[in-house]
């Protein structure tokens, strides 16, 4: 796996970080857990080059990591505390886990396949990256045996959250998603669980590869 050159990183992350400065996301906390995670690392070889790029990249199994805004504006949506616990849907590469991890006390991680799963814990273990949790499973059903959580990001879009996904969100957590049909547009969604109910606010609209119940057969 040729890595990319240092100097050719510190560049590539410097310009991420001005986009990301360019479109609002100017939380001085994300945009450190961003500069801090090698983007070309969770990337394949073959797109290497363009690990910076902003737009989304195809990865293992059909599935894709997301463009680099939509990273830095689902980082932000969540207002992370340092002791707060996160369950991610839908680990990918690695890659949102791992900014995550930078911003939270512990990141619960779930993709349906385990050569995802596989490939993104030896990413980490290479990264020193050890609070984060893997899990392959159906991600629709949460993670009941560490709720609730602080905060819930799913990466991959639906017609809705799943319901047991809010169960396994404290009060006043923060959830955010995209949701949408599966070849349309997609709205990046921010809910809030109060005690009154779900409060709910849209951020932009987004493309992320489908949510899909059950664990992948083809591992
Ligand atoms: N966050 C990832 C991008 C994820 S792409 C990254 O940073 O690279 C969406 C992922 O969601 C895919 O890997 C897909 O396998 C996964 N996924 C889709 N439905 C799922 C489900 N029900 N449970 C767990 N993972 C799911």
């Amino acid at each position: 796996m040729p890595e990319m050159d240092t100097e050719e990183r510190r560049i590539q992350i410097a310009e991420l970080l001005l986009r990301l400065r360019q479109v609002g996301i100017t939380d001085q906390k994300v945009l450190s857990a961003i500069e801090a995670v090698p983007r070309d690392v969770f990337v394949e070889a073959e797109t290497r080059g363009e690990a910076y790029a902003e737009r989304a990249l195809p990865i293992d199994c059909g599935q894709t990591i997301s463009a680099p805004v939509v990273v830095g504006m689902m980082t932000a949506a969540l207002d992370l505390e340092p002791e707060d616990r996160v369950l991610e849907v839908g680990t990918g590469s690695g890659y949102q886990a791992a900014v995550l991890a930078k911003l939270c006390s512990r990141v619960y991680t779930i993709d349906r396949f385990r050569t995802l799963v596989g490939t993104a814990e030896s990413r980490f273990k290479t990264l020193r990256l050890d609070n984060i949790s893997t899990l392959v499973g159906d991600g629709m059903e949460g993670w009941a045996e560490h709720a609730p959580f602080d905060k819930i990001i799913i990466t991959a879009a639906g017609d809705a959250v799943p319901e047991v996904l809010f169960e396994q969100l404290r009060t006043n957590g923060i959830l955010v998603a995209p949701i949408g049909p599966p070849e349309g547009i997609q709205e990046l969604k921010r809910y809030v669980r109060t005690e009154a109910g779900i409060d709910e606010s849209t951020l932009a609209d987004v493309r992320f590869v489908p949510l899909i119940r059950g664990v992948a057969e083809r591992l």
